[in-house]
């Protein structure tokens, strides 16, 4: 079972990245430094549906 989430920026709520993740590894929200285009800089991206 892998569903496709969305990693949005923590500053401005961009979604930038789409993963897919396997819910029974991990369960856990995912919060990840990347790259955001919008701000031009690294920030905390956390996981949306
Ligand atoms: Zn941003």
């Amino acid at each position: 079972m892998r569903e496709i989430t969305y990693l949005s920026c923590g500053d401005c709520k961009r979604k930038n990245y789409v993963t897919r993740k396997d819910k029974r590894k991990t369960p856990e929200k995912l919060s990840i430094k990347k790259f955001c285009r919008f701000c031009g800089k690294h920030t905390q991206h956390k996981e949306t549906k």
